[in-house]
């Protein structure tokens, strides 16, 4: 997707302070942090939602969730941390390829608003 940021940051056209980096998955700091870790973590390949995600994105997606453990490990967040995966405008979709928030590093309250 040429107008996409996230393909941009994956394809090294726009630049990001990335933390994690495997065949399938990124993950780089967000620009706009809402707490002392707030990671994104994305596919490499182009999926604007999880609406869009097939049967043949699983592997994928669970490489997502996989590479988010391991950065939270490395952060230390052993006390606990949150995904996140805004879907559609509705739920604060704002960049539309699929990723998930990595938020850790304080109090986290429940339910989100
Ligand atoms: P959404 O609201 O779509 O779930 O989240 C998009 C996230 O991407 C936001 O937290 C926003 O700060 C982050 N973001 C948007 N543009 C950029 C960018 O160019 N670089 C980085 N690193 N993060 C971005
Ligand atoms: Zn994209």
């Amino acid at each position: 997707m040429t107008d996409c940021i996230f393909c941009k940051i994956a394809g090294g056209q726009i630049p990001a302070t990335m933390v994690h980096e495997d065949d399938d998955v990124l993950a780089f700091e967000d620009i706009r942090p809402l707490a002392p870790t707030h990671v994104i973590v994305i596919p490499r390949r182009h999926i604007p939602t999880l609406d869009d995600a097939a049967e043949a994105d699983a592997t994928v997606l669970g490489r997502m969730l996989l590479a988010a453990k391991q950065v939270a490990a490395q952060r230390g967040l052993s006390k606990g941390y949150r995904l996140v995966m805004n879907v559609q405008a509705g739920a604060g979709q704002v960049v539309f390829h699929v990723h998930l928030h990595l938020i850790g590093g304080r109090a986290l309250t429940w339910p989100p608003g």
